[in-house]
């Protein structure tokens, strides 16, 4: 293929906006346009590398026997309303009416559009275990879309959906995609951590998000110095460790005055003691809650409902109050996952004031009969702490909990940081900030059950199958190859994604150089190796640097002074090579080849 012919808008200026890698090489690049915020539209050098990572994606997923379909970008509205996320998406997901009023959705992922089709035809346990993928346009409107197609509103995901008879089946396709992941990404040449994720009410080791390390990563991943554990900040959990604070727990509990001191700063200053000694109160809201309350302190009064048929009962809304340790923070995924809510958040101070009967600044969970209170291992296990009083001004001292309060339930709620212990090996943990590239996932029967699909088992039953859902986003893939594959001059494709294998500069592409090109271009598309022939009237200089830029692996130059030799440079590399017209040949086809990742 020949530069001239190409839409190649390289640029020397990049847009104010791109504040990363990636995102500015894509534009300087000629490789993407932006059409709106959130909206690009790929050139061809783009979709030429876009297209690749997608084959790439497309072998590993057919080779474990999950195959391609196509189903609509646009999904019916009643999809949605069955499955009850027309309710609980909110405004990142798109809707549009038809003419005659119905509603529609752009697709921001596709477990209701695929679990209709499967619910249709699925009739036997002799169907299953099935599995199917799509790569296609997804929209969510993303309150603040940025760094380029990382985070755009339109983007394309891979998305894969699985439907077995039993959690061991639903095992096996997971780790098979788990190790398909891996395939993939290697192959695009980016170095991954695979993480423990968290699964929402599933629980357990159930989902799993394949990171990049990245400084604009909006993941915080904690790994151990010694094992494999990595997980993400949300599902991370660690060792118990020691508070390592005297506790005296023969004193009785005793009510002190603590004027104007409403934080654990001014109150261990006023104290003379440390945050370790503190059980930090917070009052929580969490909305669309399965968790049974029925027992829970102060929940007699709400009710339960369905937002869609097949969909779980929840609570619309309920209050917890949430114990932690007072050097330690609450993380409200582990929170809202223990609740089997849609999403926990701190109580605004009406709600505080209203549940504690104090000012913000003195809850406590001694006497809180309001709500039901959780309190996180570390504070079950204080046995001399100081906590709010439910009084402005005062706080209890020397309290035991079991003796002075008890929670009515335990959970793990704490936010792991850097400097804590695995939990698997103890060692110590650290942190890395991550961006996520794809997430295997144990759904459940989430929406098997809420769509009700059914199939007879061999003894002509009626059962609902088990679901898993697997997602890769390609452009955010994309440019995280280029985040690991540039330097000053430009991208630096790894061979598997490039645009081109290689790029042939003709000093001028007229007379004897012509020739020579054009006899080197008949044997590289004999073989189907992927050239590109800058053609244009330009200086040596700028094709040298466009060349660069746009990052072909192997530039070979030919120049008059070197016939009947040509001049070969990896990309990657300093080094120049001469070599024989149909020698480089052969060399261009190994090379192109050998590190296409095949
Ligand atoms: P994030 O936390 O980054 O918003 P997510 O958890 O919402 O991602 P999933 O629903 O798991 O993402 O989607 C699967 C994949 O789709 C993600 O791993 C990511 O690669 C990609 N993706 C999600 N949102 C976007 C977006 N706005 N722009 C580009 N890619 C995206
Ligand atoms: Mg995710």
């Amino acid at each position: 293929m020949k530069f001239s012919e190409i839409f190649i808008p390289t640029l020397r200026e990049v847009p104010a906006d791109a504040v990363i890698a990636s995102h500015r090489l894509m534009f300087r690049a000629g490789m993407l346009r932006k059409l709106a915020n959130g909206l690009f539209a790929y050139l061809p050098l783009g979709l030429r590398a876009f297209r690749k990572v997608e084959r790439i994606i497309r072998e590993e997923m057919d080779a474990v026997g999950c195959l391609e379909i196509k189903p609509t970008v646009i999904t019916p509205g009643e999809l949605w309303k069955e499955s009850g996320r027309w309710e609980t998406m909110g405004e990142s997901m798109l809707r549009v009416k038809n003419r005659a009023g119905a509603d529609f959705v752009v697709s921001p992922t596709a477990e209701e559009a695929v679990t209709s089709i499967v619910r249709d035809e699925l009739s036997s346990y002799k169907q299953l275990p099935l599995s199917v993928y799509q790569i296609n346009t997804k929209y969510r409107d993303e309150i603040r879309p940025r760094y380029g197609v990382m985070r755009a509103r339109e983007f394309t995901m891979k998305d894969a959906y699985s439907y077995h008879r039993d959690e061991d089946s639903l095992d096996n396709t997971y780790q098979a995609m788990g190790a398909a992941y891996r395939r993939i990404f290697k192959r695009c040449g980016l170095t991954v951590i695979p993480v423990r994720a968290d699964s929402g009410a599933m629980g357990g080791a159930n989902s799993e998000e394949f990171m990049v390390e990245s400084d604009i990563g909006d993941n915080t991943l904690l790994l151990c110095k010694s094992c494999d554990y990595a997980a993400n900040v949300e599902k991370a959990g660690c060792q118990p460790d020691s508070p390592n604070f005297p506790q005296n727990a023969a004193l009785k509990m005793e009510k002190i005055s603590t004027p104007h001191t409403k934080t654990i700063v001014e109150l261990c200053e006023f104290l003379k003691t440390d945050a370790r000694s503190f059980i930090k109160t917070l009052v929580y809201r969490a909305v669309n809650v399965e968790r049974d309350l029925s027992d829970a302190p102060g929940c007699a009064g709400l009710k339960k409902r369905r937002v869609a048929p097949g969909a779980p009962e929840v609570y619309d809304e309920a209050f917890f109050a949430v114990c932690i340790r007072g050097d330690l923070d609450v993380n409200e995924v582990k929170l809202a996952a223990i609740l089997k809510a849609g999403d926990a958040s701190l109580a605004c101070d009406a709600d505080v004031v209203r549940i504690t009967g104090a000012p913000v600044g003195f809850a406590g969970p001694v006497g809180l009969s309001t709500v039901p209170v959780i309190a996180d291992p570390t504070v079950a296990a204080m046995r001399d702490a100081v906590t709010g009083a439910l009084e402005a001004d005062f706080h209890y001292a020397h309290v035991a909990v079991g003796r002075d309060w008890t929670p009515w339930l335990t959970a793990d709620i704490r936010t792991v940081k850097a400097g804590d212990h695995c939990p698997v090996c103890g060692s110590e943990l650290y942190e890395k900030k991550g961006n996520e590239l794809g997430h295997i996932f144990k759904l459940g029967y989430k929406y098997t059950k809420a769509m009700n699909v059914r199939y007879l088992d061999e003894n002509g039953a009626s059962q609902i199958p088990v679901m898993g859902t697997y997602g890769i986003g390609v452009d955010r893939t994309l440019a995280s190859i280029i985040e690991e594959y540039h330097d000053d001059a430009g991208i630096v494709w790894p061979m598997s994604v490039a645009p081109f294998h290689v790029v042939v500069i003709p000093i001028k592409y007229e007379g004897k150089i012509k020739e020579a090109v054009d006899i080197l271009a008949m044997e590289l598309e004999k073989r189907g190796v992927e050239f590109l022939i800058d053609d244009r009237n330009e200086r040596p200089g700028v094709k040298f640097n466009d060349a660069d830029l746009i990052g072909v692996p192997l530039r070979v130059v030919v120049s008059e002074k070197n016939l009947p030799n040509i001049e070969m440079k990896l990309r990657k590399g300093k080094n120049v090579f001469l070599v024989e017209i149909p020698e480089a040949a052969q060399r261009i086809v190994a090379m192109a080849y050998s590190e296409a990742g095949k």
